[in-house]
């Protein structure tokens, strides 16, 4: 943990969890599989706001040093931390915040929560959350636009998008995204991330860590939480997102994550950033998650000129009919024509394919695991329909009558629908069966094996079959 000399420390958390790295939305293979550990992308952006308002920036991930809540609170007052941000998991808000508020106690600073998505969409609940824990500080409800910097340099006593109380009261931002023309986000504090033991699924070479440039996804797919905070696009200074990168090549990282939602989507500003970049000639490869009909040929083109080494596309399913009843309507055409222009450009493919609508049959889902074997993607993450709280899906699941466990795990590992032709037991062998034909086929094994690079990469693909299968 590095500390500038001189400044206040402030900590930024990963705290120790139950279930995995499921905070950072990595590809998930199953319940309690460990995940591809890299950092929150969240606490990356915080650590230029504390350093920013005047302090230094601690990171502190509990997870990646398999740390329990006991070892963690033991080290609190060592930390020489005036405060700490902490993230949560939104499935064990009750069970972290506990232990928060005995880590807070031995930490003896002031504590705020970066608030899940879901909790950040509805004021009341983050009333109600705030009036239930009076130890807390407050509430950080979005990460583009906030006034957590000004707040803690003692500027700021109503936050624009950070719950905190002032006397009695808990003052509560009107609305959980405010927009302003010229989004400031400060150069975040990299040096303090780096770590050996992180990588993405498909990471070729660490360290790694991740940036984001744009916030926000026009789409309305009706199963996506992570749409809901931002309503309108919001972009960083293209020069701004250049300077970070060649800070991160020259901090000796070799890999970024773009944890935009919807990579690429303003093309102005797209190839205004990708030209730039090649430009630099950095050394740094990346990866982004972007959708089948964003990716242009130009666009690809462009991205792997620019050291795009890896696209994750959320493809759904193999029925037309499902992708356009879930916000993607796009032909099987053309995402065969996307998947196999990436491979002509030796861009590697990561394919999110959900399972288990509500009225999905084993058959449609056998024509799925088809359909994406024929599209011969690199990677493929087979989930499985989750109502998550706060999505139209949930919604509609309710009034329909088909949303069957209000106790909701938050994530695409298991489902909580009551589904019309398969029992739980049969979509999990289903998704079980279809990620092991993927993973275990001759095929995918010998092209793993003939594209293998570094001992990094086969220990990393080693740890991530042992987890899948
Ligand atoms: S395109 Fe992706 S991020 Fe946007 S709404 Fe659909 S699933 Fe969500």
């Amino acid at each position: 943990m590095m500390k500038v000399s001189g400044q206040q420390g402030w900590l930024l958390l990963d705290p120790p969890s139950s279930v995995g790295h499921a905070r950072r939305a990595s590809i998930r293979e199953k319940e309690n599989a460990p995940n591809a550990p890299f950092p929150s992308i969240d606490l990356i952006l915080l650590s230029g706001v504390i350093r920013e308002a005047g302090f230094s920036p601690i990171y502190l991930d509990a997870q990646i040093r398999r740390w329990s809540w006991e070892q963690l609170i033991a080290r609190a007052p060592g930390l020489d931390a005036v405060g700490a941000v902490s993230l949560v998991s939104s499935g064990r808000l009750d069970e972290e915040l506990a232990q928060l508020e005995r880590f807070k106690r031995a930490l003896g600073g002031a504590l705020y929560v970066v608030a899940p998505i879901s909790l950040s969409l509805s004021a009341e609940r983050c009333r109600a959350l705030m009036e239930q824990h009076p130890w807390l500080d407050g509430l950080i409800l979005n990460i583009a636009e906030n006034d957590f910097g000004p707040l803690i340099a003692g500027n700021q006593t109503q936050p624009r998008n950070v719950a905190v109380r002032i006397g009695n009261d808990i003052h509560l931002p009107s609305a959980a995204i405010t927009y302003v023309e010229d989004l400031h986000i400060p150069q975040p504090v990299h040096a303090i991330f780096k770590d050996s033991r992180y990588y993405f699924p498909q990471t070729k070479h660490a360290p790694v860590t991740c940036v984001q440039v744009s916030f926000g996804c026009p789409y309305r797919c009706e199963f996506c939480l992570d749409n809901a905070l931002y309503r309108r696009m919001s972009y960083r200074r293209v020069a701004d997102v250049i300077e970070e990168l060649v800070e991160i090549d020259r901090l000796g990282f070799r890999e970024v994550y773009f944890k935009d939602l919807t990579f690429g989507l303003n093309k102005r500003v797209t190839v205004e950033f990708l030209e730039g970049l090649k430009s630099r000639k950095l050394r740094l490869r990346w990866l982004c998650t972007t959708r089948v009909d964003v990716a242009t040929a130009r666009l690809l083109t462009l991205m792997r000129q620019a050291g795009c080494y890896g696209v994750e596309f959320g493809v759904e399913s193999g029925q037309q009919r499902r992708r356009a009843l879930n916000g993607k309507p796009i032909p099987d055409e053309q995402i065969h024509e996307v998947f196999n222009r990436c491979r002509q450009l030796g861009i590697e493919t990561t394919a999110f394919v959900i399972i288990g609508f509500e009225d999905e049959t084993e058959e449609e889902i056998r024509a799925t695991m088809r359909f994406i074997e024929s599209l011969r993607p690199d990677y493929v993450s087979y989930n499985v329909l989750n109502a998550l709280p706060g999505t139209p899906l949930e919604q509609r699941a309710r009034a329909e009558g088909f949303l069957q466990d209000e106790t909701n795990n938050h994530s695409f590992a298991a489902s909580n629908l009551r589904h019309k032709y398969l029992t739980p037991e049969q979509l999990e062998a289903l998704r079980s069966e279809a990620v092991r034909s993927f993973y275990r086929r001759p095929r995918t094994t010998i092209t793993r094996l003939l594209r293998l690079r570094s001992l990094f990469e086969l220990r990393k693909l080693v740890r991530l079959s042992r987890a899948a299968l």
